[in-house]
């Protein structure tokens, strides 16, 4: 069985774009509905839109800097999946008990992401290649 800090679901999947305006149409044709949010997020140099698609969301991210994370990734392989989240029940317990086994992690603290939640990264080297993230699944009080 789990604990508070095992993955529930899926929360979203990230994919970075070059133009965030385009990439919404895009994905507005595709899953017939707009954006429910499109917010910046000044920790990570992202805008972001967010599509809702029953418990889960589509996370569109536009680099609002030349050599941030999201602009690197597109230099070298292109627009595309860019990581995925999973909903933990506890974010310092997931972290917690990832970090006991063994997993590398790219965050030790949880950091604020978009919607006001605690994100986490786990490197791509523990999850076959994969960025990961994992979120609170409830907001962060103030
Ligand atoms: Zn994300």
């Amino acid at each position: 069985m789990g604990t508070a800090g095992t993955p529930t679901r899926i929360e979203h999947i990230g994919i970075a774009v070059r133009d965030l305006d385009a990439a919404i149409r895009t994905y507005e044709r595709l899953l017939g509905v707009g954006p429910y949010a499109v917010e910046e997020v000044p920790d990570q140099n992202v805008r972001t839109a967010f599509f809702r698609l029953g418990e889960s969301k589509i996370e569109l991210l536009e680099s609002t800097s030349p050599d941030g994370p999201v602009a690197r990734f597109i230099a070298k392989r292109g627009e595309g999946i860019h990581h995925i989240a999973y909903a933990v029940g506890d974010i310092h317990a997931a972290l917690h008990d990832l970090a006991s086994g063994g997993v590398r992690l790219i965050d030790g603290e949880p950091r604020k992401g978009a919607e006001g939640l605690s994100i986490a990264f786990i490197h791509p080297l523990s999850a076959c290649g994969v960025l990961t993230e994992i979120t609170d699944t409830a907001p962060q009080l103030p």
